[in-house]
């Protein structure tokens, strides 16, 4: 029950119906016993300034989880964000501080890799490739390279996104072969799906079925999309026999990364 004495955290992000992390969120708070609630808050783009406003006068707010459409809106207006935050343009969450100064980070790609280390997989010295340059595409081609992939290979039809995002990773791991084109489908230890692809019914597949029919008997395959939570893309690897990950393990691998960036939980959680 929400009290007096209840510290808030909330999650920001319009639409928000669809959002899990009120319920995950208040669940790990129960089974922990702290005195900590998740509110979940509809809050328009033009209403992002005014709620920064108040979020750093919010006496009893100890932060926030950010979701679509305002990972880069409130990663702009913020006071201050980590280094891979600031190198990818975006915040999954904030910190509120005693002081109200708001201070963000990006751990969407921490959780893709956590998601991948509970299926057995480490990153280090493996090949990877992740389709798709946007948010959560960045996030993980950079949390990849932070574990130590040695090749990662980036695609997006957006070209501009691509160039951006491997100069900024070749920039800060000059040891990592950063590729922009696909190349040999049968050298890549992990293939990561970071576009909508698999949302919508007949939405095409992100990697082609003869590519998937070409990738390595040992790859690991994830998808980002958490609704289906077995996407055409991860049933066609499934039917190759190929080790998948899924959206939800994604997001809920997060809960802790999250909760602890804010105060609330541990990382364990
Ligand atoms: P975004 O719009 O920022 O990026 C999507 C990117 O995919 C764009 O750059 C687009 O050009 C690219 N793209 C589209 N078709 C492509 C194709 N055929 N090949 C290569 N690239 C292609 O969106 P986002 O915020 O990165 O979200 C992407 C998906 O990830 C959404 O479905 C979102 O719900 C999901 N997501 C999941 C989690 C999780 O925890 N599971 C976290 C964040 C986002």
């Amino acid at each position: 029950m929400i009290k007096g004495s209840t510290r808030l955290v909330a999650i920001i992000g319009s639409p928000v119906v669809q959002v899990k992390s009120p319920e995950n969120f208040n669940n790990a708070f129960a089974q922990a016993g702290s005195d900590v609630a998740m509110i979940a808050m509809d809050i328009p783009s033009d209403g992002i300034d005014a709620f920064l406003s108040l979020a750093r006068t919010w006496q009893n707010l100890d932060g926030f989880v950010v979701t679509i459409p305002h990972k880069q809106a409130i990663a702009s207006g913020i006071d201050s964000v980590t280094q891979r935050a600031a190198l990818l343009g975006a915040v999954n969450v904030v910190r509120r501080g005693a002081d109200g100064q708001l201070i963000g980070d990006m751990v969407d790609g921490l959780g893709f890799v956590r998601a991948a280390e509970s299926h057995g997989f480490t990153p280090n010295g493996r090949e990877a490739l992740v389709i798709g340059c946007g948010g959560a595409g960045s996030a993980i081609a950079h949390a990849l390279c932070e574990a130590g992939v040695s090749v990662l290979a980036i695609c997006d039809p957006d070209a501009q996104r691509v160039g951006r995002l491997a100069s900024a990773l070749a920039a800060e791991f000059p040891q990592i072969s950063i590729a922009t084109e696909i190349g040999d489908h049968s050298r890549y230890d992990l293939v990561a799906n970071a576009t909508p692809l698999g949302m919508q019914a007949g939405d095409p597949l992100p990697l082609s079925a003869p590519a998937i029919a070409l990738l390595k008997p040992t790859a690991h395959v994830a998808d980002v999309v958490t609704s289906p939570e077995v996407t055409p893309f991860l049933a066609a690897a499934r039917a190759r026999g190929l080790s998948i990950q899924t959206g939800p393990e994604m997001a809920r691998a997060q809960l802790g990364l999250l909760g602890a960036f804010m105060g609330v939980l541990s990382p364990g959680d």
